[in-house]
């Protein structure tokens, strides 16, 4: 499954900052999900639980920040928000559209003690 190894590599990335911040706990986890990544947030959720067992994560709470899909359009050169791959230009109805934005996961913020 995708999102085992999204969460899995969401955890390196806690406790590789925990050795460099020297924090022991983390409350909270803020994840940006763009909505144009393909993640499965519920089966995220539900990977992250399971791998931040018996690491400095174990017990924190995982906020998923829905980040909105950019698209570039090759024709017009506008750029608009999108919802998913294949839709039109609203500018000019065009398909020749680039997926811009919206595309990558990111640890945005973590709360520790
Ligand atoms: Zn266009």
């Amino acid at each position: 499954m995708h999102e085992l190894s999204l969460a899995e590599s969401v955890i390196q990335i806690i406790e590789h900052a925990a050795i460099t911040q020297k924090f022991e706990r983390v409350r909270v986890v803020w994840l940006e999900v763009g909505r144009m990544a393909g993640v499965e947030k519920d089966a995220l959720t539900f990977c992250f639980d399971a791998v931040s067992r018996n690491t400095v994560a174990q017990d924190a709470r995982l906020e998923i920040v829905d980040v909105p899909g950019l698209g570039t359009c090759s024709d017009c050169g506008g750029v608009h928000p999108v919802n998913a791959l294949f839709d039109a230009c609203p500018a000019c109805g065009s398909y020749a559209v680039q997926v811009t934005g919206g595309t990558v996961m990111r640890v945005k913020e973590l709360d520790v003690i």
